[in-house]
This record gives C-alpha cells, structure tokens and sequence, in this order.
C-alpha cells in the first residue's frame, strides 16, 4: 500500500473560479491512467489522505480482479474451474453477482464467462490477435453462457464450470470508478471527478460552480466529437477502437457477442450515462454488442441511463442514435450537421425500468451499494 501510495503525484488546477482550486491526483492502475480531481476544500494533508485513499481502493480492486495477474483472486477463481465450488471475498462476489444480472438484462449480449472467447481471439495479447482457426470458436463458445457460473450467497462461492473463464474487463472499471466515489464520499469530499481510463464518475460541481464536463472521443478520429456536462453519474463508453485488429480489410474488435463467438460488427462505439459507473460500464458493453441488431433504444428503460451510438454510414459518415428521455441535449455534439441521426423507437423512459427483450429481462439494476468489504 506504502508503494502504491508513492507513486502518485498532486497537480494542482487553477480553476477558473478566482478562490478555488482543484486537486488532482495521477496514477496507472487496472492497464489505464486513473485520476481524481478534487476540490480543494480540506487542508492539504487532508486532501492528500483523501486522493491516497480513493487510489488505494482502486489499487485492491485491481489486484483482485485482474484476469492479467496470475496471483489475483480472480484469477484463481479461474484456476479452479470444474473443481467445485470456491469461496470469495465481498467485492468479487458484488461484482459477481451484478453482473449475472446484467447478463440476463441484456439476453446475454454482456457476458463475464467470455474469457475463452477473449482468449481464442487473441485479445489478451494484442499482437497475436487473428481469426481463430477451425474449431476454437465453437469450443470456446462451449464454455461461455448461462448456466457456466453458479454463484452462492450462503458462504459466498463462485463455482465454473470446466474450461469457464471469468473476464471482468466489462464492468470492473466501472465497479472501481464507484468504490472509488464512495471512498470521497465517506471522507467528505462535496464535488470529484474520477476518471479510470475513461469510464467516468462525479459528485457536486466544479470550483467555479459549472458541472464537470466529459469528453467523448471521436470514433475515427484522434480529437473529440463532443462532450457531456453532469454533476452527478457516471459516463462510460466502448468503442471498436480501443483494441482491435484488421485482417482481410476488416476490423475486428475486443467487443465480443458472446451468443455467436464473433466480434461485434456495424457500431462504433457506445456512450452510456447512468446512475452508477458499475451500471454505465456493463451498459455500454451491453449496448454495444446490441446495437447492430436491437440498436439502443432498449437503454431508453432503463432508469436515469441516456445514451448515443455512433454507427458506420455511407459516404464515410457517421450515423447517430440516441436512447433515454433528454439525450439529444446532454450530448453535445462537435459538428451536429454532419451526422446523419436515426430517430429513436421512442420506447418508455420512466416508467420504473422495467422493459421485456425477448421473453425475460429487466434492466431494473440500481447504482451497486458499496459491499459489507473483507477486504
Ligand atoms: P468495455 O470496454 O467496458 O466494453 O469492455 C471490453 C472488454 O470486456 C473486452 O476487452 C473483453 O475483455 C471484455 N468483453 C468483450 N466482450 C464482452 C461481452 N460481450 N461481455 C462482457 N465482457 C466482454
Ligand atoms: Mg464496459
């Protein structure tokens, strides 16, 4: 903790409000840079001791849930696949069971039991990426899906069946991005942004009393095709261009639809707002996967969450959709006459979240209540 502790680094911001600043602390964590910008309302120390202690909970969690690192607990989880059942501490078990619900949520487009997949692909070491040959797909298709992760709230065990992979890529940042809200919380931080590789959290407004503004990046370009302004929530987006490879002509993204083995095709990325990050990250994922069959109106349903898409066009434009009462003024894009926009299937946006897709879900998943930890 001591280490991790010295490796960050205090910029203060001039903000534009004459009294005030802002605080920031820098770190890489979880494969991303995390930072934590604060306002600076508490004598120094405290202000240190309160960015050391929202890095430290990030810190645990990443040690935990890495699929990267072969000592994690995750990654024993995954070890110990087809050999019964396995007990976890709280957080995983949260995250665990949060997750499962996403799943059924979202028909099963947003899948933790992914790993092989992942795997088959080549995407835990981007350099290899490549079609899989013959029949890895399909075998590795056999080990992902409902029914392949039993959880058990009794004595908190995980079990997989043989061959299973657990990959937490999806969700866990989001998860992180709230633990660390609520660490800031608890010590009486009033207004923060968190950022942990892009996945986005807020409480309060900024020094000179605006709400933090968000950048999205542009899906084929390197500078930003808009922005959101929250003071509370969270933001999330996933893209087909954080890691990818081509081959044939065609890309293909980390993004996988864990019902046909394949990645993702026709969608650029997907920016959800919502509640939670926990609920913004797994959406975004969810939404994502979704998108070029169902679109994202789906994300309409559920409760507080808004959200745009950004598709492939003719002409080399880009097509636009929006989901959730208010979207079309939240995101606020850079050059709004260049994209062609879809109207959106005007589903039901406050209505207590509760929308049928297919024959069984809800996407009624609240903001992620910090767990009883045992850490
Ligand atoms: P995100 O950027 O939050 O959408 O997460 C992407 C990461 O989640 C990928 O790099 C994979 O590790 C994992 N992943 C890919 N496809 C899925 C999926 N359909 N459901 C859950 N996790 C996925
Ligand atoms: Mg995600």
């Amino acid at each position: 903790m001591l280490k991790a502790i010295a490796c960050f680094f205090f910029l203060p911001v001039l903000a534009a409000h004459a009294h005030a600043e802002q605080i920031r602390g820098n770190w890489e964590v979880m494969g991303t840079y995390f930072s934590v910008t604060l306002l600076d309302t508490a004598p120094s120390r405290a202000n240190d001791e309160i960015l050391g202690a929202a890095f430290s909970v990030v810190d645990i969690l990443d040690r935990q849930m890495s699929n990267y690192r072969p000592d994690s607990e995750l990654s024993r989880v995954n070890d110990f696949a087809g050999r019964g059942q396995i007990q976890v501490q709280a957080n995983l078990y949260e995250i665990l069971l949060t997750s499962e619900l996403f799943r059924a949520s979202s028909a099963g487009a947003f899948d933790v039991t992914i790993g092989a997949l992942v795997d088959a692909w080549g995407f835990y070491s981007p350099r290899t990426a490549s079609i899989p040959e013959g029949g890895v797909i399909a075998r590795a298709l056999e080990s992902v899906g409902e029914g392949r992760l039993k959880l058990r709230a009794a004595k908190r065990t995980v079990e997989l069946k043989s061959g299973t992979r657990l990959d937490l890529g999806a969700v866990a940042k989001g998860y992180a991005v709230d633990r660390a809200i609520a660490v800031l919380r608890e010590r009486g931080a009033a207004a923060a942004m968190v950022d942990l590789g892009g996945t986005v959290g807020v409480i309060g407004s900024k020094a000179d009393g605006e709400p933090w503004s968000i950048g999205i990046r542009h899906p084929a370009g390197n500078g930003l095709i808009g922005k959101i302004r929250i003071a509370r929530g969270a933001v999330s987006t996933s893209g087909n261009y954080e890691r990818f490879f081509i081959q044939d002509g065609k890309r293909f993204s980390h993004l996988i639809d864990p019902r046909t083995g394949w990645p993702v095709a026709g969608v650029m990325s997907v920016t959800v707002v919502a509640p939670s990050a926990t609920t913004a990250d797994a959406l975004s994922t969810a939404a994502y996967v979704r998108a070029p069959q169902d679109g994202i109106a789906w994300l309409g349903a559920c409760d507080g969450v808004k959200a745009i898409a950004f598709y492939p066009a003719d002409d080399d434009q880009i097509r636009v959709e929006f989901a959730g009462a208010g979207a079309e003024a939240l995101f606020e894009l850079s050059d709004a006459d260049c994209f062609v926009k879809t109207e959106s299937a005007g589903m039901p946006s406050s209505s207590g979240a509760k929308v049928t897709m297919g024959s069984r879900t809800t996407c009624a998943v609240g903001s992620v209540s910090p767990p009883a930890t045992d850490q």
